[in-house]
C-alpha cells in the first residue's frame, strides 16, 4: 500500500469559484511546486521557507505567467497526510485551476485517487480508521445533528473509546498468553475475577454503543417517517406538500436541485427521510385489511410514523383503523402522530381532544392528532413542528458516542458476541489457551474498527466514497 509518488487534486469543488484550492503531496512536493512557483519580491523558494509559512507569488508555465497565487507550506510530519504537503490558491478559474493541475502532472505529480489524501493520513497514522471515514460524513454532513457526530468522531471520541478497552483486554491476553508459556507450572498471572468483570464491562460498553446506531443511522441517512392510511386519503397530496416546503427552503442554496434529495427533507436542523414514497406515489395500499406486510415493513422501519385518515371518518372507524396497526405490528418506542387531512371540507371542524382522548388508550406514548387540509395547505406548518419536537437532536452531547456507520456497528457487534463468549469460558473455567483465543478474537474486531486490522479491499470501499483531494 505505501506509495511514494507525489499526488495532486483540486480540492475545492468543480466549476467556477472565488478561490480554489489545489493541493500536492508526498516526498518533493514542495519542491516541485517550486518549479512552477516564483515568489513576488526575490525571496527565498517553497522549500528554503519555513513550515506553516504563507507565500504570494506566480504561477509560471515557461515564460508566460498563469496566475498570482497564496501558497500554503506543510512539512512532514506535522501535515494533514503526513507528508510535505503544499495547497496552492489561486483564482477559481477553471482554466487557472486545470492548467496549475496540468502543469504538476508535467512535473511529475499524479492525479489523486479519490480520499488519497485522508488515505495517507491514515497510513501514516495521523488518524485511525474511524476517523478517516469520520472526515467523508464531515464533509457530507447535511443536518447540525450529523456535522455533530462526524466532528466528535473525527476528533477520536469513538476511537478513544475503543483505544482503552483494546488496552485493557491486551494486557489481561498477554497475562494468559505468559500463562501457557508456565503450562507445565499450573500459575495464573491473570486474575480471572477482574477479568471477568472487564469483560462484563466490555460488553455493557459495546451494547450501549451498538445500540446508538439506531440515532446514528437517524441523524446520517434521515429521520425515517412512514405515511401510511387508505387510499384516497391524501398521502401522496401531503408528500408533495412536505417535498415543495423543502424546495423553498433549499431554493436559498444555489446549485442544489430537487433531483438529488429524492423523498429526504430538511426540516430544521433535521433530516427526514420517507420511506417507499415511491409506493405511495403509485399505489393504492389497503391498509384496511393490515395483512399488507408492506404497510408492516414501513412502519417496522420507521421512527416516525404518520397515520393518515380522512377528517371525515367517524372515530370508530379510525379506532379499528389504529387498532388494527397496533396489534399487526410493534409500534413502541415510535412516535405515532394521526394525520386527519381534508379540513377544508369540513364545517365544523371536529374536536381533536375528543378524537385525541378516544384514541389515548391505544398507543399513550407518542400519539399526536392534528388536523390540515392537504390540498389547502393549512396545518402543515403544525405537522413541521411535531415532526421536529420527535427527531429533535439539539441535547447531543458533545461527548456522547453515537455511532452512524454500518460497518462499525458489525464489528462492534461480532466483538460483543466474541466478548460473551469469554464470560462463558470464565464461567465454565475454559483453558487459557481457549479464552485467549476469544479475546484475541474481540481485539481483531476492533482492529477493524480503528484500521489496526485491515485490508486492501476494506480501504479501497471506504475511500472511493470521498471526495477528490480530500
Ligand atoms: P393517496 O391515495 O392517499 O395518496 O391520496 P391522494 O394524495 O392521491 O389524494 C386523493 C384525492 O384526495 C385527490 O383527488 C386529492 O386531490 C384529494 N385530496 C388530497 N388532500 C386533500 C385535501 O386536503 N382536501 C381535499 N378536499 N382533497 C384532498
Amino acid at each position: 500500500m505505501t506509495d511514494e509518488s507525489i499526488i495532486a487534486a483540486i480540492a475545492t469543488p468543480a466549476g467556477q469559484g472565488a478561490i480554489a484550492v489545489i493541493r500536492v503531496s508526498g516526498r518533493g512536493s514542495i519542491s516541485l511546486a517550486d518549479e512552477l512557483f516564483r515568489p513576488r519580491s526575490l525571496e527565498k523558494s517553497l522549500s528554503e521557507s519555513t513550515a506553516y509559512s504563507l507565500r504570494y507569488g506566480e504561477i509560471y508555465s515557461g515564460n508566460e505567467v498563469i496566475d498570482e497565487v497564496l501558497v500554503s507550506i506543510f512539512k512532514a510530519p506535522r501535515s494533514y497526510t503526513g507528508e510535505d504537503l503544499v495547497e496552492i490558491s489561486c483564482h477559481g478559474s477553471v482554466i487557472i485551476q486545470k492548467s496549475i493541475l496540468n502543469l504538476l502532472i508535467q512535473k511529475g505529480a499524479r492525479l489523486a485517487k479519490p480520499g488519497e489524501f485522508t488515505l495517507r493520513a491514515f497510513i501514516n497514522g495521523k488518524m485511525d480508521l474511524s476517523q478517516a471515514e469520520a472526515v467523508a460524513d464531515l464533509i457530507g454532513s447535511s443536518s447540525e445533528a450529523s456535522r455533530k457526530v462526524a466532528i466528535q468522531q473525527m476528533r477520536g471520541g469513538f476511537s478513544l473509546q475503543i483505544k482503552s478497552l483494546r488496552e485493557k483486554l491486551l494486557n489481561f491476553v498477554s497475562l494468559i498468553e505468559l500463562e501457557l508459556d508456565f503450562s507445565e507450572e499450573d500459575v495464573e498471572f491473570a486474575d480471572r475475577t477482574q477479568l471477568k468483570l472487564l469483560v462484563e464491562e466490555i460488553v455493557e460498553s459495546l451494547e450501549k454503543t451498538a445500540s446508538s446506531f439506531e440515532l446514528g443511522n437517524a441523524i446520517k441517512n434521515g429521520i425515517p417517517v412512514a405515511i401510511i392510511g387508505k387510499p384516497n386519503v391524501g398521502k401522496s397530496t401531503l408528500l408533495n406538500v412536505l417535498l415543495n416546503e423543502e424546495k423553498a427552503i433549499v431554493s436559498e442554496i444555489p446549485g442544489t436541485t430537487r433531483d438529488s434529495i429524492e423523498d429526504s427533507i430538511h426540516i430544521g436542523d433535521l433530516l427526514f427521510r420517507f420511506i417507499d414514497t415511491a409506493g405511495i406515489r403509485q399505489t393504492n395500499e389497503v391498509i384496511e385489511s393490515m395483512g399488507i406486510e408492506r404497510t408492516y415493513e414501513k412502519v417496522r422501519n420507521a421512527s416516525i410514523v404518520l397515520y393518515m385518515a380522512d377528517a371525515s371518518e367517524s372515530s370508530d372507524d379510525l379506532l379499528k383503523g389504529l387498532t388494527d396497526l397496533t396489534q399487526g405490528t410493534d409500534i413502541e418506542g415510535k412516535v405515532l402522530v394521526v394525520v386527519l387531512n381534508k379540513l377544508d371540507l369540513l364545517n365544523p371542524k371536529p374536536d381533536f381532544l375528543i378524537i385525541r382522548n378516544k384514541l389515548a388508550g391505544i398507543h399513550s406514548a407518542c400519539l399526536d392528532v392534528i388536523g390540515i387540509s392537504a390540498r389547502e395547505k393549512e396545518g402543515i406548518e403544525s405537522l413541521l413542528q411535531i415532526l421536529i419536537q420527535s427527531g429533535n437532536f439539539k441535547n447531543l452531547s458533545a461527548e456522547d458516542v453515537i455511532i452512524t456507520n454500518a460497518r462499525h456497528f458489525e464489528a462492534l457487534d461480532k466483538s460483543r458476541q466474541a466478548a460473551k463468549r469469554v464470560l462463558e469460558g470464565l464461567d465454565s473455567n475454559l483453558p487459557g489457551d481457549l479464552l485467549a483465543m476469544d479475546i484475541r478474537e474481540i481485539l481483531n474486531y476492533f482492529g477493524e474498527i480503528t484500521g489496526h486490522v485491515t485490508t486492501d479491499e476494506i480501504l479501497g470501499n471506504i475511500f472511493k466514497n470521498f471526495c477528490i483531494g480530500k
